[in-house]
Parts: structure tokens; sequence; C-alpha cells
């Protein structure tokens, strides 16, 4: 009985053991082929890569959703921010030039003090000689000045706090007054608008200068199309297009390390085909080998020029720069055919006596001074403000 009980039982246990394994089996035999077919994943629908969004070549503009309104006709994106006004730009020097009194108020007194002192000798010449040519105004034109203060003094014996200002003020201005048009060409003509390009080496505030500008023409009531042809670096296009947006001035921008020269052209086409008013154009500024900046700038001068006059080329220069900026000044000016200048950080340096030295060795005007960070710290230059402004 035993016996036939065990039997049983290791029969029992052999089927079990004989099921296992081909279950095992089974299982072994499934799974390479679950392996060849992944389990299904939802995945977010891919975005257009801006090669394909850019294509043909035309589509330079940033896409609807994206892109800024383009003055009237313009479809607004949802999340467009509100356009702001801003103030024209009579006026604007006046406003700002309490940033210039405070930097630069030590030079003014500091001269009117020598001039007006009992003692006008020889020492007290050279210091003013010295002041001036430490305030940026250059040697020959402090000089100058020193030469023709000392004639007039003599004659007119005076020491007078304001007969000697008067004559101060004079004397500087003859040296920033030129005979050259001091205002932006910004007017279009007929059925053309008028084109600017800034060019500058990086870090001088270009696009920023760029982007205020935009303001300073949409404030006087001008249509504004800005071209980002600064194209090495992202962050400019970027922050041009967002200047562009808050003023309803649309900008031609590409994906970073397209050509330059194609986003200027296509620039100017928008413009004229929107007939704006003006059309700025952002450049890039490598200064490390003046031939490649030579042949970029110059490119995209000529195929602007394809389609267009250039009525501007303004060259933004830092005002705490000192000698390094007349530096670049001049290698800009071998370059391009420089009309203007932008001096930019006036507000931040003591040494507005640049203004006579770039004026001088480019002879071309400064043409609008950055008086701050401001979106509407960029002003129209007026000598004869910025001359009070430093006299006190
Ligand atoms: P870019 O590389 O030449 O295009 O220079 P950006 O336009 O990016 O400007 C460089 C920096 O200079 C920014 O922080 C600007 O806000 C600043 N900047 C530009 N203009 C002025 C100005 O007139 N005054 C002051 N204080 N800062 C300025």
């Amino acid at each position: 009985m035993e016996i036939y009980l065990l039997a049983g039982l290791a029969i029992v246990v052999v089927l079990l053991a004989v099921g296992g394994f081909y279950l095992v089996r089974t299982r072994r035999s499934v799974a390479p082929g679950e392996e060849e077919t992944p389990p299904e994943v939802t995945r977010e629908p891919k975005p257009a890569a801006p090669e394909d969004r850019e294509k043909d070549g035309g589509a330079d503009l940033l896409p609807p959703a994206q892109a800024p309104p383009a003055g009237e006709g313009a479809t607004a994106a949802p999340a467009e921010p509100e356009l702001e006004t801003p103030p024209p730009s009579a006026g604007r020097m006046v406003r700002l030039r309490a940033r210039l009194a405070r930097s630069q108020s030590a030079l003014g007194q500091g001269l009117l003090n020598l001039l007006s002192s009992s003692s006008l000798d020889e020492d007290a010449w050279e210091e003013i000689e010295d002041t001036l040519i430490t305030a940026d105004i250059g040697v020959a034109s402090a000089t100058q000045i020193v030469e023709n203060l000392r004639t007039k003094v003599k004659v007119l014996g005076t020491r007078d706090h304001d007969e000697v200002r008067a004559l101060l003020r004079e004397e500087l201005l003859a040296q920033i007054r030129t005979e050259a048009e001091r205002g932006v060409r910004t007017a279009p003509h007929g059925d053309r608008p008028a084109v600017i390009m800034v060019v500058g080496v990086n870090g001088t505030g270009k696009t920023t200068t760029t982007g205020k500008l935009a303001r300073v023409l949409v404030g006087d009531g001008r249509s504004v199309v800005l071209g980002a042809a600064d194209t090495f670096r992202a962050a400019a296009s970027e922050q041009l297009q967002t200047w562009g947006s808050r003023v309803g001035a649309p900008v031609v921008r590409k994906e970073e390390g397209a050509d330059p020269a194609s986003v200027a052209f296509d620039a100017v086409a928008r413009g004229i085909d929107d007939g704006a008013d003006t059309v700025i154009i952002d450049t890039a500024g490598r200064l490390h080998t003046k031939t490649g900046l030579m042949d970029e700038l110059g490119k995209v001068k000529r195929v602007v020029e394809k389609k267009s006059q250039v009525d501007e080329v303004l060259l933004v220069l830092d005002a705490t720069t000192g000698q390094n900026g007349l530096r670049q000044a001049r290698v800009f000016a071998e370059v391009v055919n420089v009309t203007g200048i932008a001096l930019t950080k006036l507000d931040g340096t003591a040494k507005g006596g640049i203004i006579v030295q770039v004026q001088r060795e480019l002879g071309v005007p400064v043409k609008l001074v950055g008086l701050g960070e401001g979106p509407d710290d960029l002003a129209p230059f007026d000598p004869e403000v910025f001359v009070d402004a430093i006299l006190g």
C-alpha cells in the first residue's frame, strides 16, 4: 500500500516538474519577440526645425506667433505685450543733462576755478591744459583752447567768474561745433525708407543703441523696421526682437550664423514693402581680425546697396574707453564711410572731452549720446546743452 502511495506521489512530483519546465521555456521563447516589438511610446509632436521654417530663404521674419506686430495691418499675437509710446526726441538732452552734470561738472568747475583765480600764472595755464587733456579733449584741441583763452583773458583783463565762464563756453563750443549735419538722416526718400547701418565693437552698446534709436524714431512718429544682422550672437538678435516688440517695429532676423548681408538685404526689402520710413540695421562687431571685419561690413553695405542707398553709417563708441575707442574709430572709418557717431555711456565718465577728439579725428559729428541704461536715455546731441551742463 505504502509503495502505491509513494509511487503516486512520485508521479505527481514528476508531472509538476515537467509542467514547470515547459512553462518557463514558453515564457523564455516569448521574451525575445517582446523585445523586438517595443512598447508604444506617446511622443510630443516634434517642433519644426529652424531650417525647415526658413527653407525658402524668404522666411526670415519670426513665425507669426512670435513676430512683433508690423505697424498698421499687422496681426498681433495673443501674448503680445502692450505697445509703448516713447517720448519724442526734442528736449531729451535737456531732460538728461543732470546725468552729464553729475559726471562732468568736476571738469567744468575745475577749469572755472583756475580761470577766475587771481594768480593766473604759467602753472595755472598748464593746469588748465592738463585738465582738458585729462578729460580726453585731445592735446591739439587743449593747446588751442588754452592759447585762445590766454589771449582773450589778457585783452579783456578779466577774472570775473561770469565773464570767464562765457569765454570758456565759447571756446569749448568752437571745438565741438562742426559744419557737418548733426541730425541723423532718418527721413524716407519717396518710395524707399532711409537706411541706417549701426556699426561698432561688441560691448560698446551697439544693439542697445539700435533699439533705443528705434524708440526715438517711433516717438517722433516714424515707422521703423529693424534688421538683426549681428547673426554671430543669438543674444543680439533676441535683444533686438525685444526692443522692436516694445514699440511695434518688425525685426528681420535669421538663425545664428546666417549670412549678415542677407539679413540686412531682407530688412531693407521689408522696409520698402511695408512703406516704412526708416530701416535700422544692427551689425556684428567682432574686431578679432581687421580683414574679417572689413570683408563682412563691406559686404553688408554692398549687398544693401543693391536694394537701396545707405543714408547713414552710425559708429557706436563707448565714451568710457578713451584712446581705445579712438583706435576702434580709426579702424571702422577705414572699412566703411562713417557718417555719424553715437557716443554711449557718457553718463558714466567725466571724460566727455572725447566728443571733441573723436570729431576732430574722424571729421564726422557726434549725432547721438547715450546717457544711461534706460530705454529712453539716448538723445540727439546738442553741443550747447552739453557745454552748459559741464560748466554748471
Ligand atoms: P553691444 O555688444 O555693442 O551690442 O552692446 P549692448 O547693446 O549689448 O550694450 C552693452 C551694455 O552697455 C548694456 O548693459 C547696456 O545697457 C549698456 N549701455 C548701452 N548704452 C549705455 C549708456 O548710454 N549708458 C550706460 N550707462 N550704459 C549703456
